[in-house]
């Protein structure tokens, strides 16, 4: 294939890929905290576990990293274990690995997780006084943080403004049309230049509690769901009678 022909075939592809949806974020949280907080069935609907149970940015930090790859009600169960026994930064450092591995065992990787955030809260005691930095910088020196971890440390530990990103906020971004990514990360990145800051708080919580409810990782409830038309998968959904297929869309 000539280089004239391969630049052609590639223009092609990246002209498929359609300009993303300028979305009205304030009118779609507003929507959405309604729903999930003020509806007859607010108390009925799944919620971020995170945004329910961290009672110090010590217990978001430690519960997000047990919560990597593990269904929310066994982070329950562990988390509620691990913080009966050990509280504090201190405590946890000075725990046995073997005492925190049998504590945490329900959720993914127990083993390599106990030796981490005892390595973590060894390294909170001895470079930060015992404290959860509230830097994303100082976050990520630590072991076992990532983005995600750190910006829900932030946003859930200290009510600082960032935009976490999991499967749940990844998927439903590109649902909408507000981004079109491949990785959370570049998600993050995309959001955090579409969204103005003073939003940004709210973004996670609202649509983890939309992916785990309505805007499911398969079958999407497009036709119960209050921002179907600034959606763009919405957009195409159609009521049983008017579709071409029996699907939802995906
Ligand atoms: S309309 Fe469907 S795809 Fe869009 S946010 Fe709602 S449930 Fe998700």
């Amino acid at each position: 294939v000539s280089p004239r022909r391969a630049s052609q075939k590639a223009g092609a592809r990246r002209r498929r890929v359609p300009p993303v949806r300028s979305i009205p974020w304030e009118e779609l949280l507003e929507t959405l905290r309604k729903l999930y907080h003020e509806g007859e069935a607010a108390g009925d609907w799944r919620s971020p576990y995170l945004r329910d149970h961290a009672e110090s940015p010590f217990q978001v930090l430690i519960g997000t990293i047990l919560s990597q790859r593990t269904r929310d009600e066994t982070t329950d169960v562990a988390s509620a274990r691990l913080f009966a026994a050990y509280p504090t930064p201190e405590t946890l450092a000075a725990a046995p690995v073997s005492t925190i591995t049998k504590l945490i065992r329900p959720v993914g990787f127990y083993p390599t997780k106990a030796k981490g955030i005892q390595a973590c809260a060894r390294d909170l005691v001895e470079r930060f006084g015992g404290k959860v930095p509230a830097s994303m910088e100082e976050l990520l020196s630590l072991p076992m943080v990532g983005r995600k971890t750190a910006n829900c440390t932030l946003v859930f530990g200290f009510g600082l403004p960032a935009v976490p990103v999991d499967t749940h906020v990844h998927r439903i971004a590109n649902r909408l049309g507000a981004v079109r990514t491949r990785t959370p990360e570049e998600t993050e990145e995309a959001l955090m230049r579409v969204i103005p800051m003073d939003l940004w708080i709210p973004v996670n919580p609202l649509l983890v509690q939309h992916g785990q409810n309505l805007c499911r990782p398969i079958g999407p409830k497009c036709g119960e769901c209050p921002i179907r038309a600034i959606c763009e998968t919405g957009s195409r959904w159609r009521p049983p009678g008017q579709r071409r297929s029996s699907k939802e869309p995906s």
